[in-house]
């Protein structure tokens, strides 16, 4: 199977050049379910275009019959922060120009969405299908207002025209992946959002993950997953379980400004094994794998920032199981007053182990060393 290649013209830049996306669709014999999968929306993240691109070339191996639905893949969806640089490194985290974060501009349907008592009472009478085709109209209808603002002669900012492209590849997919990668060096894992998602995270072969009990706002997984929640949330209210078939994911897999060959093999593997779940991908003689995924709450991350300015020296490595008390690192701290240099130590607040920790080893007070993941895991030794 081949896949169609679509370019989308993304910008026009002061010098008359222009920015491009180029997307990928797998389409098979049904049009039932879509997948949509993007990559490196943080300019540095780029770990995602590998897996992006080894999955081409798996799905391009497989028979129509053995897609069931659409699946569209989307690598290096940013490129302007992908192309972005200070000296010898890609940052691209924030947009140049207005210094938002590229993954906290997305269009929020559930904040806007004021009427959900009245869908649900006029649509109490449908199946979770139709229910669910309802609602996505009335959000696409909301959205095509983003649109008429863009065309209109007073426009739109960039980054509302960039989140437009975007979600409008996505809205209607029912399973949403955003590959992403720390902008440090991590260990591999994923976001997870509470409820029925939780169950299909084992397929993924990644062994932790952090649940969304909590929002950062505006980012492309909530941005796609809220409102569907809500839509659930408001529906039970009523005594209606509804059976919404959307899931909306993030993977970090790995370091950033890397591609970093074990984290791709994780991402490519994780994703055809969710995918065999799903029902997307009928793959004959596929044994489906489930791992055992430890899911914490957000508050389990600490982030350690220096206490003083100086050069990190001596810092535990990523995985190191640690006891509060334990010494996490040293800052080797200079001055201009008249004293020798002096050493000084940073210790866990409390028991963990090294989740990530930064790519430079000079900070400035206050600079991110690392980060800590508070929970006790025997086997992280
Ligand atoms: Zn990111």
């Amino acid at each position: 199977m081949k896949p169609t290649i679509e370019t989308l013209n993304l910008f026009k830049l002061a010098s008359g050049d222009e920015f491009f996306l180029q997307l990928y669709q797998f389409i098979g014999k049904k049009r039932n379910k879509k997948v949509y999968i993007q990559s490196n929306l943080h300019g540095s993240e780029i770990v995602g275009n590998a897996v992006i691109s080894q999955l081409i070339d798996f799905l391009s191996t497989l028979k129509k019959s053995e897609l069931e639905g659409e699946i569209w893949l989307l690598p290096v969806c940013n490129p302007l922060g992908t192309n972005q640089r200070n000296h010898f490194f890609s940052s691209g985290r924030f947009n140049s120009y207005d210094g938002k974060d590229w993954n906290r501009i997305f269009w929020d349907y559930e904040k806007i969405c004021h009427n959900l008592d009245e869908f649900v009472q006029e649509n109490l009478k449908f199946d979770s299908l139709t229910i669910q085709e309802n609602f996505l109209q009335q959000q696409k209808i909301a959205f095509s207002k983003q649109l008429e603002k863009i065309n209109h002669p007073s426009g739109a900012p960039l980054f509302e025209q960039y989140r437009y492209q975007l979600q409008s590849l996505s809205m209607d997919a029912n399973y949403v992946i955003d590959i992403h990668s720390s902008s440090n060096q991590c260990i591999d894992y994923l976001f997870c959002f509470p409820g029925e998602q939780e169950n299909s995270a084992k397929y993924f072969q990644i062994d932790y993950g952090i649940l969304m009990d909590t929002y950062d706002g505006d980012a492309f997984d909530e941005a796609f997953m809220k409102p569907w929640l809500a839509l659930e949330k408001k529906f039970e209210k009523v005594g209606r379980k509804i059976n919404v078939d959307r899931e909306s994911w993030t993977l970090e897999l790995g370091s950033g400004m890397k591609m970093n060959p074990q984290s791709v093999t994780i991402g490519v593997k994780g994703i055809i094994n969710y995918l065999v779940k799903k029902g997307v991908l009928k793959l004959e003689h596929y044994s489906l794998i489930s791992n055992e995924i430890t899911l914490v709450s957000r508050q389990n991350i600490r982030n350690y920032y220096a206490p003083t300015g100086g050069m990190i020296q001596n810092r535990l490595s990523l995985k190191t199981r640690v006891q509060a008390g334990d010494k996490l690192y040293e800052i080797l701290s200079f001055n201009k007053r008249g004293y020798l240099p002096e050493v000084i130590q940073v210790c866990a607040e409390k028991d963990g182990f090294v989740f990530d920790v930064s790519t430079n080893y000079s900070v400035n007070q206050g600079d991110y060393v690392l980060a800590l993941c508070s929970i006790n895991l025997e086997h992280l030794c």
